[in-house]
């Protein structure tokens, strides 16, 4: 059956009864399909190996959620530096923002593990086993003879390994690598919860590549919704020049444009669209429509370029503006957040100390002192056991500390929560004072401080009391 040339009215991949469409796109050659695919080979051995690197000790990148300890390329955050992710997820949030406004969906078409694995890995797999466009096609709608069973099991089979190599590479951002081993090593039956997990997501990203493919772009994926509103006239996008391409027709129609009217640009589009018809929110950005279009320019000995990366204004005829308000105000926000969250790192330490006061009285008073009860929580953010210490200042008189006497021993990557008792002799007693805990690391560097109070009553009353 002949399929209907796509409209801007309705989704290409979703036929009218509503089932879906399933797209081949065409193989096409050309200088962006070769570097977004090197790009793409170098990504995957990034996502592969940034679990691996190690970096101060830890992970290059490690979200240990079950610890509630968060490594980032050399910085370690425990549970009380998340205030931080407010800066980091902001920031980076606006750097997308500005990416957008000033390169379109650059970030679709050559970064996205969605793009990078389904078009560099699974649709690679699809075109050795099942051939190219036609020939799928052809597969697809033949009966169910030994030879379309033996490709499916072989390429589906490859898809499902795939997908469970996915999954641990997914996996091992959350999971620490010796945990990651334990768990497929050892058999199920002895961790349950950890296989039904890895076996659910195996399936998901199984049904995203092997079916569900570009309609996670089209009709999931919020940042596809969003960079309709992010670009402008001026961002650059992937655009077909109309006043060089209409009218469109045959090579040999005099009054043609130099679109041919060929449609290569519309069987190599992996979301089904014809960019001739303007920006729509489908496209993805993944320049395989320039490829096409330029192969053919190149056959008929015309300039490449009637399909390119060029902002709306480019396509029109008219001058393209870099500096825009909107790249002016996504910039700043973007600067904002990355000097908020570099001070806030700067101020990240090995280990981390809080400190409060003891539930009950504010202070408790003896035959001889008044004394003041904190609880201390040191959490060590390093790979060994430490043991800390701590020492208080404070301007006030003469005062005894006890908790600290042998020092706090911390396992690696835990937290050990100690009482400190403060106490001042009455009649040394002149009132409330500051006092600053200062935790000590082993080697006998001063890591950070914490301010507290030593609370106590009036003391002309203490004294009025002790007179009576
Ligand atoms: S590939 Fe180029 S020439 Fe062919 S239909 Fe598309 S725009 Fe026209
Ligand atoms: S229109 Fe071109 S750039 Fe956009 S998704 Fe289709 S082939 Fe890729």
């Amino acid at each position: 059956m002949k399929q209907a040339a796509p409209t801007r009215e309705k989704p290409t991949t979703i036929n009218s009864d509503g089932s879906r469409r399933f797209l081949h796109p065409a193989d096409v050659k050309g200088v962006f399909t070769t570097y977004r695919r090197l790009f793409a080979y170098l990504l995957i051995c990034v996502y592969i190996t940034l679990p691996w690197i190690p970096i101060n000790g830890h992970p290059a990148i490690f979200l240990d959620v079950i610890n509630r300890r968060f490594h980032l390329m050399g910085l370690s955050f425990a549970a009380q530096d998340l205030w931080m992710a407010f800066f980091f997820i902001t920031g980076l949030g606006f750097s997308l923002f500005f990416i957008t406004s000033l390169l379109g969906r650059i970030w679709c078409g050559w970064a996205c593990p969605q793009t990078v694995f389904l078009d560099h890995l699974f649709r690679r797999v699809e075109r050795w086993i099942d051939g190219d466009a036609t020939q799928r096609r052809l597969l697809d709608n033949m009966p169910w003879t030994a030879m379309k069973i033996t490709k499916r099991i072989v390429k589906h089979s490859i898809f499902l390994l795939f997908s469970a190599l996915i999954t641990h590479i997914f996996l091992s951002y959350f999971i620490s690598i010796p945990e990651l081993y334990r768990w497929v090593t050892e058999r199920p039956t002895e961790h349950w919860g950890a296989f039904i997990f890895v076996f659910v997501t195996t399936a998901i990203i199984y049904f995203n590549f092997a079916w569900f493919r570009e309609q996670l772009c089209l009709v999931i994926c919020p940042y596809g919704r969003l960079q309709s509103a992010l670009i402008d006239d001026d961002s650059m996008i992937i655009g077909y020049d109309v006043k060089r391409g209409e009218p469109r027709g045959p090579v040999k129609q005099a009054d043609a444009g130099d679109c041919i009217n060929c449609n290569r640009c519309v069987q190599v589009c992996p979301t089904g669209i014809d960019i001739r018809q303007g920006l729509q929110i489908e496209c993805i950005g993944c320049a395989n429509c320039i490829d096409a279009c330029n192969t053919i320019m190149t056959k008929l000995n015309r300039p490449k370029g009637l399909i390119r990366y060029d902002s709306q204004s480019g396509l029109d005829g008219k001058p393209r503006h870099i500096i825009r308000p909107r790249i002016f105000i996504y910039g700043l926000l973007m600067l904002i957040g990355a000097i908020a969250f570099s001070l806030s790192a700067m101020q990240l330490r090995s280990a981390n100390m809080s400190i409060v006061r003891m539930s009950g009285a504010p202070y408790f008073l003896t035959e001889s002192v008044v004394r003041n009860q904190y609880m201390v929580r040191v959490i060590n953010k390093t790979n060994v056991a430490k043991n800390y210490s701590i020492r208080s200042e404070a301007k006030q008189q003469s005062y005894r500390m006890e908790g600290n006497e042998d020092g706090i021993l911390v396992p690696p990557l835990g937290e050990e929560v100690r009482p400190i008792i403060l106490s001042v002799q009455q009649d040394a007693y002149s009132g409330g004072f500051p006092v600053e805990f200062i935790l000590i690391s082993p080697d006998g560097k001063e890591i950070l401080s914490r301010k507290a109070d030593f609370l106590g009553p009036d003391p002309k009353l203490l004294r009025q009391y002790h007179e009576k």
